[in-house]
């Protein structure tokens, strides 16, 4: 199979919409031509400035102006942060991904500590990547320079459906920091959230942005919406499972070297139906209990899954970028 940016919404509405044996079958085996099949990617997220943001993402209780229970954080120190990552490693994880509740970077002393985090986590041998909001090419250079290896802007939903969820920045601007990323040879994590009461076609509208892009994305989160009190999106329902593998499947055929996240949401999961994803072509979890704010299974959980399903954890840097 060759690896292709020219996708048409046809084309991939008519792989999402297979029939789901048939869909997870193709996926599977698409999977075992680009992946080792049952290593996983164990990375790690924590909130380096949590609460207080400008912008109105509806599903983020991290938005300063929804009532939700998150209490504002102002900037970890160095330090603290470092220590998280030694112990993210002791606990299995390869990949350390900060993230600051930001509109974008500022040039300031906060931006000044996050190039220090991201120094030191790179001196620990794991992938060090960030998620700060939009970015200048000078501050992806600046960040590239001090080691950063991935960094982290999900397109969120499709272009259509991008307004009913965020006003406050444009899908353009989305686009043009994932081209400043890339620019600076930084490997791009991008993908989006399913259950925000989009439809079908903007969830095949937010795989064929991604899967037309000049050079797919490294990585690709498929996160099912955590619904959280105060935020305008608290009562949407839970997504079923099929949806998540349809999800995640398309994303492994349409884009077979990415890494597929399955990130948000595994905690309202069963053990059968992360299975269920891990079969779809899903190949990276987020460790830890909490993803930024919102709730996560636990170290504890995801041994035993490991151990019930045979999974292998994925080295770090095993694919670096050429
Ligand atoms: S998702 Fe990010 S940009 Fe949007 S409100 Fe939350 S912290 Fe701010």
């Amino acid at each position: 199979m060759t690896i292709r940016n020219n996708w048409t919404r046809e084309e991939i509405a008519a792989i999402y919409n297979k029939p789901v044996l048939d869909l997870m079958y193709e996926a599977a085996t698409v999977h075992r031509q680009y992946h080792q099949a049952g290593e996983v990617q164990v990375c790690t997220l924590l909130s380096v400035k949590t609460g207080g943001c400008p912008e109105d993402c509806a599903y983020c209780p991290q938005a300063a102006r929804y009532n939700t229970s998150v209490k504002a954080h102002k900037m970890m120190e160095v330090g603290e942060v470092l220590q998280k990552a030694v112990e993210a490693k002791e606990s299995g994880s390869t990949r350390f991904c900060m993230g600051a509740a930001w509109r974008e970077v500022r040039d300031n002393r906060d931006f000044d500590k996050v190039i220090e985090m991201v120094k030191g986590v790179n001196t620990l041998g794991l992938e060090v990547c960030c998620t700060l909001g939009m970015l200048t090419p000078e501050q992806a250079q600046k960040l590239k320079d001090a080691g950063l290896y991935a960094y982290n802007h999900n397109l969120d939903t499709s272009e259509n459906f991008y307004d009913d969820i965020i006003t406050t920045r444009t899908y353009q601007d989305r686009l043009d920091t994932l081209e400043h990323v890339r620019n600076a040879n930084i490997s791009v994590c991008s993908g989006g959230i399913i259950g925000m009461g989009e439809g079908e076609a903007d969830r095949i509208g937010m795989l064929y942005t991604l899967a037309t892009l000049p050079q797919h994305p490294e990585s690709v989160p498929v996160n099912a919406l955590v619904p959280v009190e105060g935020t305008p999106l608290e009562d949407q329902p839970k997504v079923s499972v099929w949806e998540m593998v349809r999800m995640i499947a398309t994303a492994r055929i349409i884009m077979p070297h990415a890494m597929v996240r399955l990130s948000a949401g595994r905690v309202r999961m069963n053990l059968e139906e992360q299975a269920l994803c891990f079969m779809a072509g899903a190949n990276s979890i987020f460790a830890g209990d909490k993803l930024l704010t919102t709730p996560n299974p636990g170290y504890v959980k995801d041994q035993e899954m490991f151990q019930t399903l045979q999974l292998r954890p994925r080295q770090a840097y095993k694919e670096q970028l050429v």
